[in-house]
């Protein structure tokens, strides 16, 4: 299986909550980004035989900042330079108000199959309040746009435990989702990130959040609300309908391999996890100069590589299977992690099957307690 990741750091405006690897898109030099993005891919393609790519992710900072002209560029490349497989997952991350139907119909044109949108939430208001600029009509349009391109696998992203948000308000916000009837939802709680515009408010305590029994009853409401509505809980933060989990976002939470391409991008092939240059400057000069922009890379150990499996693939609610762990590491899951899965066990954050370990419907809210313990 071969995936793909692909980062766009542009984005038209920054989010107060946001520490991802993105720019303030006025004034950046987008047609060389997309040059030596291409360039990048060309470079890592001609070292080797590339397997058929099952899953394609382009990501940002915000993709459908790129013009028609631009991201027909960018896709034609990636279709020039993979196999890609027949049935392959492609999808895109959007923001509301980005997406024309002519941008959507270029994406289409080439392949893309499915989009995320980043809608966070249904109340005008509290999107001002956490620094978006789309609003609520927005959404209705973009969806609407790529329901008249003919995209039928569409997913939004919302976030809750706003700044003053109350349950009530989330609940309005997932109704309104669930009215769309989306084949794919992700809902995750806000996370105040250090260098961002909220942590900052929060150090001044100018930033008044929920409270922690509150973003638990929103996570509670969120699992039972979906499960009501048929989207499937298959991740801590992830639901959708049978058939319509994101591939790729299963790749990294299964602990497969990945190529990353892009400023910040992180990629896993063979035994090596390696990091793009993330600053834009520091990732084109290596290629402008005919070089890979790698930052660091880093051949895992064995026992690096059994964590990464256990704190990702607990991610999943199906959880690690124990056979599975067995084969690929030569060793019992059980006895190498016995003190971990005791502990966590005895919290009543972990379940124990015959042929596997998950968390339990608690351990998926304090899902980071859990992952602590088998490192
Ligand atoms: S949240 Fe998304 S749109 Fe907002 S600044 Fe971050 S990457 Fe850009």
């Amino acid at each position: 299986m071969t995936a793909i990741y692909i980062h766009i750091p542009f984005c038209e405006h920054i989010c107060y909550y946001c520490d991802f690897n993105k720019v303030f898109l006025e004034g950046q030099p987008v047609d060389k980004y997309v040059d030596l993005l291409i360039k990048e891919m060309e470079m890592v393609t001609e070292k080797q035989v590339m397997k058929p790519v099952e899953t394609i992710f382009v990501g940002g900072g915000t993709p459908t900042t790129l013009t028609e002209a631009q991201l027909t560029r960018l896709c034609s490349a990636v279709q020039r330079l993979f196999p890609i497989a027949k049935e392959a997952e492609f999808s895109f991350e959007a923001n509301p108000g980005d997406l024309s139907v002519s941008k959507l119909q270029v994406m289409k044109d080439h392949g893309v199959n499915r989009l995320s949108m980043g809608v966070q939430s249904f109340n005008n208001e509290l999107l001002k309040k956490i620094g978006r600029i789309h609003t609520v009509d927005d959404v209705y349009q973009s969806v609407n746009n790529a329901k008249q391109v003919g995209f039928e696998n569409v997913s939004i992203d919302l976030i809750f435990s706003l700044p003053g948000q109350t349950e009530a308000d989330f609940e309005d916000t997932l109704t309104k989702a669930l009215n769309l009837d989306l084949p794919h939802y992700s809902a995750y709680s806000l996370i105040i990130e250090p260098k961002t515009i909220f942590y900052n408010l929060m150090q001044k305590g100018k930033l008044l959040l929920p409270g922690e029994d509150a973003e638990a009853n929103m996570y509670e409401m969120l699992m039972s609300t979906m499960e009501k509505h048929g989207r499937r809980q298959y991740e801590i933060s992830n639901f959708a309908k049978p058939g319509f989990e994101s591939r790729h976002n299963i790749v990294y939470w299964s602990n497969e391999h990945y190529f990353g391409f892009g400023a910040g991008a992180h990629g896993y092939v063979g035994e090596t996890r390696y990091a793009n240059y993330g600053p834009l400057k520091k990732y084109m000069q290596p290629l402008e100069k005919n070089e890979l922009p790698i930052f660091q890379q880093k051949e895992l150990t064995l026992k690096e590589k059994m964590e990464e499996e256990m704190f990702l693939g607990l991610r999943k609610v199906v959880g690690v299977d124990k056979a599975q762990f067995q084969a690929k590491f030569g060793q019992p899951l059980d006895t190498t992690f016995a003190r971990a899965i005791e502990k966590t066990t005895e919290k009543g954050w972990l379940e124990s099957t015959q042929g596997s370990i998950r968390l339990t419907r608690r351990g998926r809210f304090l899902g980071n307690n859990v992952f602590q313990e088998f490192l």
